[in-house]
């Protein structure tokens, strides 16, 4: 008889840990807290980078992405003069010519749900996971908050950055770290102001403005996407967040010579992804017990200058399901997926705190790394991807079980 494997999260992780647990053999259902898939707005569009998408192509699902998205191979930098620094790859090329891409939050995630459903993974809304614990056969039963339970082999914490599956199995596990940094983002449709900005196709703009970092794309039908990072010293309630939004970032763009006040100006409240807090998760001691596993943002979320978090939850999602599929043993699979993926999730985490770092100093500290920052744009720029080669390098070859490296002891 198949597995069976209770996801938790319908965000990014969850819908591909399922499709793929479905293909090695497992039988998944999925249980979404809300009512819908992309039910909570935070950030406007996302990245996806080479090797996320190498990995949902061991799913066959990166045509999901590319099918929603578009090509963003290039990152260009300039500062607050608007004067270009420098330019480079983000990540190489697949073999079939797919670059990265860039793609609306919204229909990411209802774009992988939708199709996690099509291929017949059961999906259960409304259904926030509040507790689990082992049955006496061995497997999890999980309780939710209209008071259901169900039964499965396996649970899969694919409940993001505020976890509550990381907290079941550890409840001295550490929380979410606030990085100092308020995000905005938005869309603009005004044809005349897409044109006359001139972007290059398939750059991504970012700009080191005097007092917020700010960054933009042209998408092939000239509508313009846009984020900000706003330093912050103490986290912001919701109210405050609301409240904090467009007045105050076009109050920090005001000393810059760029378009990107402009570009805030012609976004429309419909089109206004407000503020929200940003926040990594360092290192998680406990990723498993007892049948219990967490995956993407639940066990080790990257900040979101790294461009990574998505093709993070990917790689994590094929791995587990390589590892449950070849190791008979769910003990033994769920601690092979820790041991194959914690070196270099934490790598990228720091890799992610170090870039962000750069955008939440205030004061003199923000003047130092101005002043420096294109030096070692340009310096990097000039090895193209190579100091971060490691990064967007990364393939998880699904045919090959020896993939699999061998479990750690003591
Ligand atoms: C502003 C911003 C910009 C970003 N930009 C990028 C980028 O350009 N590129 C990139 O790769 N990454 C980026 N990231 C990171 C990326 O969004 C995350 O890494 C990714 O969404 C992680 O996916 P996940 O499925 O682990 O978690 P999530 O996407 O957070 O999904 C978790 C899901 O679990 C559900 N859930 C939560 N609790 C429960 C519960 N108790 N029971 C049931 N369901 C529950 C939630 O409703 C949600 O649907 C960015 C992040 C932010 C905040």
């Amino acid at each position: 008889m198949a597995k069976r494997a209770l996801v938790v999260g319908g965000g990014i992780a969850g819908p591909v840990t399922a499709m793929a647990l479905q293909k090695a053999g497992l039988e998944p259902v999925v249980c979404e807290a809300y009512a819908e898939a992309a039910a909570e707005q935070i950030g406007a569009y996302l990245t996806v980078a080479v090797n996320g998408l190498s990995a949902l192509s061991q799913v066959n699902a990166h045509h999901v992405v590319t099918g929603i998205g578009h090509a963003t191979p290039t990152l260009s930098f300039a500062t607050s003069a608007n004067k270009h620094i420098a330019a480079m790859p983000i990540g190489g090329v697949l073999p079939d010519g797919t670059t990265t891409h860039s793609v609306k939050r919204r229909d990411l995630y209802r774009a992988l749900n939708a199709e996690a459903a099509r291929r017949g993974v059961r999906y259960e809304y409304g259904k926030r996971l509040m507790d689990a614990s082992t049955t006496p056969e061995g497997g999890v039963r999980a309780v939710f908050a209209d008071g259901s339970v169900l039964d499965a082999d396996v649970l899969v914490g694919a409940d993001g950055i505020h976890s509550r599956t990381r907290q079941i199995i550890d409840p001295d596990a550490p929380k979410a770290r606030y990085l100092g940094i308020v995000g905005l983002g938005g869309f603009v449709t005004d044809r005349a102001l897409s044109s006359e900005l001139n972007a290059e196709p398939g750059t991504y703009n970012m700009i080191f403005g005097k007092r917020a970092f700010f960054g933009y794309l042209v998408a092939p039908d000239g509508e313009i996407w846009w984020f900000a990072n706003v330093p912050q010293r103490e986290e912001l309630t919701k109210a405050e967040l609301v409240a904090h939004s467009r007045d105050r970032l076009m109050e920090l763009l005001a000393a810059d010579r760029t378009p990107a006040a402009r570009i805030v100006a012609a976004t429309t409240n419909a089109d206004l992804v407000p503020g929200f807090n940003q926040y990594d998760m360092p290192s998680v001691p406990c990723w498993h017990r007892d049948g219990m596993v967490i995956v993407g943002d639940a066990a080790h979320a990257v900040a979101s200058s790294s461009g990574q978090g998505v093709s993070m939850a990917v790689e994590d999602a094929v791995t587990l399901a390589v590892c449950l599929r070849d190791i008979p043993d769910t003990a033994g699979a769920l601690a092979a997926f820790e041991n194959r993926r914690r070196d270099r999730v934490e790598r990228v985490v720091e890799y992610g705190a170090k870039t962000s770092g750069d955008k939440a100093t205030g004061g003199l500290a923000r003047l130092v790394v101005r002043l420096l920052t294109p030096y070692f744009l340009r310096k990097a720029a000039s090895e193209g991807i190579g100091s971060l080669q490691w990064m967007y390098d990364h393939r998880i070859d699904w045919a090959d079980g020896s993939a699999v490296l061998p479990l750690q002891h003591g």
